[in-house]
């Protein structure tokens, strides 16, 4: 029996809605499997958390939850009990870097049974494999004299260990995709960072021969994703342009709230951690109709990486039959609520098994 340490934390608003929902498939995967068995710890740390303990997890927590296999969360923040920055900082931000997560990966693919907003909607499947430790998002730099004269200082880190091992991880996809690499840049504006990165970029292509590349800049290639998504594979990014990237990703797929991603540890020393894109969604939470979708991909994600892709395939074939069927939340145009949609995808599972 293959037993999998599953650190869970659902999180805040629709985090403790869709979790469970996801769970229940994981379940259902155990089942169909016969050889594979989840043994889930839960934590309750969240927003509320932070209003009882006044912390958003345990000052122990990260060593926890360090022995397990992977990390499956929900959503972090509720801004009306904890402010944004602090929740995030508290926990998403703080598993991500303690744990060494460098890399961001959201697939951004046309499920068959989706609405795209796209008028011509081609069958892309894009993987967009983003840095989530450096780049742009540094809190280097500062701000000097004041009133009309108030100049800001926004500082960016390249490092060369940084920038090659997310483009290492893009190449070895795209080797497995039997693909191509796409790397977004904007050497033609930003006069250092961006250079460095295609000059890395041209560095490591030598070392695989059969990935094709090219270089895209980043105002360009927003709009390829818009226009031409059928064209792009995998596509390498900085922090940055990796998220605004993945969000358009999660637009042009129908919602957001079927969009997935996992924050991946490379040394092995740390657990991953599979989150969905969408956040904690306070409009509509407590209402049981927020899309399960997004979380169940995740879980999906979360069992390739666990080394089980058949199981893997099986859970995307069964989210593509229910969306067919038509068995769809209010944010994609259908009438179902969470749970109808979960037992339409545990119920296409086990007919496809
Ligand atoms: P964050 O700041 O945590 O990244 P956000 O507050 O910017 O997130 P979300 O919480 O993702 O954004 O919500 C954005 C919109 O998408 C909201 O109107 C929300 O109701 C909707 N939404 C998000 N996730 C889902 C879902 N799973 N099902 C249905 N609607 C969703
Ligand atoms: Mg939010």
């Amino acid at each position: 029996m293959k037993k999998l340490a599953i650190a869970v934390i659902p999180g805040d608003g629709i985090g403790k809605e869709v979790v469970p929902e996801a769970l229940r498939v994981l379940d259902a995967v155990a089942e169909i499997h016969g050889g594979l068995e989840f043994d889930y710890s839960h934590y309750p740390w969240s927003c509320e958390y932070y209003i009882e303990h006044g912390e958003m997890m345990p000052k122990d927590g990260l060593e926890q939850i360090s022995q397990s296999d992977a990390i499956f969360l929900g959503a972090v923040g509720d801004p009306s009990l904890v402010p944004d920055h602090v929740s995030l900082a508290g926990l998403l931000l703080k598993i991500r870097r303690e744990f060494q997560q460098v890399i961001n990966v959201r697939p951004a693919k046309m499920l068959e049974g989706m609405v795209s907003p796209l008028s011509r909607p081609e069958n892309f499947d894009i993987m967009i494999v983003r840095e989530n430790s450096e780049g742009e998002y540094s809190s280097i730099g500062g701000r000097v004299h004041s009133g009309e004269d108030e100049v800001v200082v926004q500082n960016a880190v390249f490092t060369k260990k940084g920038v090659s091992r997310v483009m290492q991880y893009g190449f070895e996809i795209a080797q497995q995709r039997g693909g191509s690499l796409t790397s977004a840049t904007k050497s033609n504006g930003i006069a250092h960072s961006m250079p460095f990165w295609d000059e890395v970029f041209n560095e490591l292509s030598a070392n695989y021969p059969d990935v094709k590349t090219n270089s895209e800049h980043i105002d360009a290639l927003s709009a390829f994703f818009v226009t031409k998504p059928q064209t792009l594979d995998v596509v390498v990014a900085s922090n940055l342009f990796g998220d605004i990237l993945s969000d358009i990703g999660a637009a042009i797929m129908g919602s957001i709230g079927i969009a997935p991603a996992g924050n991946i540890n490379l040394n092995g020393k740390f657990p991953s951690m599979f989150e969905p894109v969408h956040g904690s969604a306070p409009d509509i939470y407590g209402k049981g109709i927020a899309n399960p979708i997004g979380q169940i991909w995740t879980a999906k994600m979360m069992l390739d990486h666990l080394g089980e892709p058949e199981m893997g395939a099986l859970v995307l074939l069964a989210i593509e039959e229910t969306l067919q069927q038509g068995i769809k939340t209010g944010d994609i145009g259908g009438n179902s609520n969470t749970k109808e949609v979960t037992d339409a995808v545990i119920a296409a599972l086990k007919r496809k098994s």
